[in-house]
């Protein structure tokens, strides 16, 4: 049976709602947190301790937004296709139980972080840089906005490989949108801009440093999840994790101190 335009265009403001809604929350609790609240605080924390440029989170944000509109287009697509019996998404649990639900999500990371390696990795490819990958390494000093402040093409790319996906493993709706919001999380942790995790993670997972790095020096460090291909390619920067150390040498060194106020101008809004 043929959907309307009415259905279609409630699904697409549904995708868009939930989608930019928990973007905000997630995103918003850690700008609050670490960027307003924690700033004297966790000054030690901050990985970027005399960054070249200023954060740009209006922009950040802008550009996460007209991601996010894309996205949910493409999802919107996805719901399209399923409408139409062409994919394996199923809406009763009790057809692959639980334990598939579980560790689908964890299939979808799997693939996911492969594919945005190679995805990513491609993206740096000077001609493909130049005129797309650009804008999201404007963004030499992240905030957590950052983390989906795409270029357009950019965004269609990210999103890619949920079709294929959809087509050839049955994935139940909740599992995806679980998928999502620990995509949300852990890719906001990276453009955190304060390093929070212990030193032995940084040697297999990726952390706000290893991104952080990848922003200022647009070289290596291309994975989303698990410090993997990254390690297996040789594309990790040599003092990556000498420099989690030191920041967590740096935090431990300062506990118990009074925290002062960061240096005037070194953590600072440029307005767009
Ligand atoms: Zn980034
Ligand atoms: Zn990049």
């Amino acid at each position: 049976m043929p959907f309307t335009l009415f259905e279609l265009a409630t699904t697409l403001g549904v995708v868009f709602g939930l989608f930019i809604g928990h973007f905000v929350l997630i995103a918003g609790a850690f700008y609050l947190g670490f960027w307003v609240l924690g700033r004297r605080r966790l000054a030690p924390r901050r990985i970027q301790q005399q960054p070249l440029r200023a954060a740009r989170p209006r922009k950040e944000f802008a550009f996460s937004v007209l991601s996010i509109g894309l996205f949910s287009v493409m999802l919107t697509g996805l719901w399209v296709f399923d409408h139409y019996g062409l994919t394996r998404i199923y809406w009763d649990v009790a057809d692959y139980g639980w334990t598939w639900f579980f560790a689908s999500i964890l299939v979808m990371a799997l693939i996911h972080d492969s594919y945005y390696y190679w995805a990513h990795r491609f993206m740096h490819h000077p001609r493909v840089f130049r005129r797309v990958h650009k804008l999201h390494h404007e963004f030499h000093n992240p905030t957590p906005w950052a983390s989906y402040a795409f270029h357009p093409w950019e965004a269609i790319v990210e999103v890619a490989w949920v079709l294929p996906v959809a087509l050839l493993l049955p994935i139940h709706p909740g599992a995806f949108a679980a998928y999502i919001v620990i995509l949300t999380v852990l890719n906001v942790i990276s453009h955190l801009g304060y390093e929070t995790y212990p030193s032995w993670i940084a040697r297999w997972f990726i952390t706000s440093t290893h991104h952080n790095l990848h922003h200022t020096r647009a070289k290596g460090h291309f994975m989303l999840y698990f410090n993997i291909w990254d390690r297996i390619m040789g594309t990790n920067q040599h003092d990556y994790e000498a420099m989690i150390e030191t920041i967590n040498a740096r935090a431990r060194a300062a506990r118990g101190q009074t925290p002062t106020e960061p240096p005037r101008g070194e953590v600072h809004v440029t307005r767009i």
